[in-house]
Formats: structure tokens, sequence, C-alpha cells
């Protein structure tokens, strides 16, 4: 059964591909070099508006709670533009992520018993 999050994600990932179709048509021939620098460029700019937020930075303003969300959303416009790119499907992302925490789940409760 999907999660109304599940349906306004797949909503969201759509929209990024319509989106690059209709305004920027040859994306899917650019190297896809360029998705995975960009998105470790948007990495940064969260990097960097978490700062700020901290007080940190040279900023008389602080990033507001809409700004860090608008870099967080340009991470995963890149994301989603970097896993067309490596022709994955999107949908099995959530598969992915979950086999992840299950793998991470049994490294520390193996840490536990191990007492560390
Ligand atoms: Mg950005």
């Amino acid at each position: 059964m999907k999660t109304n999050r599940m349906i306004c994600m797949t909503e969201s990932w759509d929209n990024i591909i319509k989106f690059n179709e209709k305004y920027f048509p040859g994306w899917r021939g650019i190297d896809e070099i360029y998705y995975s620098n960009a998105l470790a460029g948007e990495v940064g700019e969260i990097c960097n508006a978490v700062k700020h937020r901290a007080g940190g930075g040279t900023k008389e303003k602080k990033v507001s709670t809409t700004e860090l969300m608008d870099e967080i959303a340009d991470t995963f416009i890149y994301l989603e533009l970097l896993i067309e790119k490596q022709y994955l499907d999107v949908t099995s992302l959530s598969d992915a992520i979950n086999s992840k925490i299950k793998t991470n789940i049994e490294r520390m409760e193996a840490r536990n018993e191990r007492g560390e």
C-alpha cells in the first residue's frame, strides 16, 4: 500500500523529468558527470546553509527554513536526474533504501552484541 509520502515523491520525480524534457530537451545527452558534480555542488549548498543557520560565515541574515528546504530540493532534483541518466528505476529507490537500512541495523546489532 502506497503512503501519501510515496505518492508525493512519485509525483515529484515525475515533475522533475517533465520539467527537464520540456525546458532542457537535450538533457539526456549531457554526460552524467555533469549531474554527479551538480549533485555534489547542491550538497555543498546545503552544508553552507546549515553553517549559516548555525551562525557561521559572514552573512548577517540567517538562512530560512524555506531557503534550506530549497537547497535540499535541489539535491533531490539532481539525484533524480542522475538516477535517470544511469538508467536506474527510481521506483526501486525505496527498496534500495530499506535494504541499506536493514544492512545498517545488522551491523549495529552485531556491534552491540560485541559490546562496542
Ligand atoms: Mg541550490
